[in-house]
């Protein structure tokens, strides 16, 4: 999970704070070394550990914060709004031109970073957004490049100009520009080719495409998980070709977190977005602040917020809520749960997001947990999801075969559904006298 071993190391060193009623300077200190261990073994960049560490002991050793009520508190809170500005402070958005001209954004990176992957997740926001998007296949020199850009634009519905392998890029973006202008297409996305490292030749290559048509972003894609390296790659392309922003990938892999923390510091460009998974969907814009609380183990619940708004339909939720208060719910609204849970990414990330779940992270999750209750549920016959009182043992018998387990499990099973449908009927119930009394929303 991302930043499990920055965040755990940073948790230990904050528990012996907070648990000081009093801090001295050297309680401080002896932190700050701890702290800038913990950092330079995530790979943060050196001189950006050794800046934070002295913006942070020099604030923190103020009057104020060892005087204060809890000091051990206030120096986390320093901390984070540190690290927050480290990340660059604020969201930065890309600004699009108006919906009547194309814009142009040309993704560049390494080979593996994750270039066409993050491109096609990218236009599929976009295109969910209302925008008109166009995927331009520039790896002339990879024909599977090609032909993934072309697998992944139609999973996010985005159509993708190709001119296979024989045309220079410069001659390829010029004839996509006109086939977007023609075409009512007002977003430009050009998939360029990476290599395994900087090159001369992929640099001039990009330096043209900038040169044919007028690009308005350029954004590059660095795998989170070669920690320095990405930095370095970022400041060359930074140098030699200009960059707007990063988009960092992997994030959801990435234990240690160096490259999230130094990129801004050491190349003066905003991370945009960050790569939370395989999927397309998992791409998610990059907040500091959100970040900064993630790394400290604090939580990010804001996200876990927005996950479940985009990932449920509120007319459902509505019902299901309903069913539990009324003890309706059923089998079939049982396995909408969990399909509800899937969209939002599975039980592993909505994990790292919970304040103080960190914790967890030795537990192994299974995701595939649910995978015999499901077969249990889908043996069963539309009358016996909706009517469980119905099931008699030759019935949970058929079940049993039906899902390849024993009589004993589809018991059990339903036995804990029986349960927790008693226990959210007494939840509601609570829930529903203090929303009377005003207590709740
Ligand atoms: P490209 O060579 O830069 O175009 O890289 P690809 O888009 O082909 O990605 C390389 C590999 O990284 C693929 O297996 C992707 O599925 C994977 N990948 C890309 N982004 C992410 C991400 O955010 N998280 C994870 N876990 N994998 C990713």
């Amino acid at each position: 999970m991302a930043f499990d071993s920055l965040s755990e190391k940073l948790q230990n060193v904050f528990k012996k704070l907070k648990s000081k009623g009093v801090l001295t300077e050297d309680d401080v200190k002896e932190a700050m070394k701890e702290v800038k261990r913990a950092l330079l073994e995530a790979d943060v960049n050196f001189k950006v550990v050794k800046n934070f560490i002295k913006t942070v002991t020099e604030k923190a050793v103020g009057e104020e914060v060892m005087k204060g009520l809890n000091p051990g508190q206030m120096v986390i809170k320093i901390v984070r709004d540190e690290m927050t500005s480290l990340m660059g402070s604020e969201v930065s958005e890309i600004k699009l031109l108006p919906s009547n001209e194309v814009t142009i954004i040309m993704m560049c990176g390494l080979q593996g970073a994750g270039k066409t992957t993050t491109v096609a997740k990218l236009a599929g926001q976009y295109k969910n957004k209302g925008r008109k998007p166009l995927l331009v296949a520039c790896d002339v020199y990879r024909p599977a490049a090609i032909k993934q850009l072309e697998i992944n634009g139609e999973k996010v519905g985005v159509p993708v100009f190709s001119m296979g392998t024989a045309n220079k890029p410069r001659d390829i973006v010029k004839a996509a520009l006109s086939h977007a202008q023609k075409n009512d297409i007002n977003l430009m996305f050009i998939d360029t080719a990476g290599r395994l490292h900087i090159d001369e030749g992929m640099m001039q290559e990009l330096q043209e495409i900038k040169e044919t048509v007028p690009v308005n972003y350029t954004i590059l894609t660095v795998d989170s998980m070669t920690g320095q390296d990405s930095v370095n790659v970022a400041t060359t392309f930074n140098d030699q070709i200009g960059i707007d922003g990063v988009i960092l990938t992997k994030l959801d892999g990435d234990t240690r977190g160096g490259a999230a923390l130094s990129i801004k510091a050491v190349t003066g460009k905003p991370i945009l977005y960050a790569g939370m998974g395989e999927k397309l969907t998992d791409l998610e814009l990059f907040y500091p602040e959100r970040m900064a609380s993630r790394i400290l183990g604090m939580g990010d619940v804001e996200s876990l917020i927005e996950k479940a708004q985009e990932a449920i339909d509120e007319e459902q939720a509505r019902k299901v809520e309903e069913k539990i208060r009324k003890a309706t719910f059923d089998f079939n609204d049982f396995l909408d749960q969990l399909d509800q849970m899937n969209k939002m990414g599975g039980l592993s990330s909505l994990i790292g997001m919970l304040p103080g779940m960190g914790k967890l992270k030795n537990v192994e999750i299974d995701e595939n947990a649910m995978n015999k209750p499901k077969a249990i549920i889908y043996s069963m016959t539309m009358e016996e999801r909706t009517n469980p009182d119905i099931l008699n043992v030759s019935r949970k018998n058929r079940i049993a075969k039906g899902a390849g387990v024993d009589i004993a499990e589809v018991n059990r099973f339903i036995k804990q559904f029986e349960e927790s449908r008693k226990m959210m009927k007494q939840m509601s119930g609570i829930m529903g006298k203090k929303k009377k009394r005003g207590m709740l929303p």
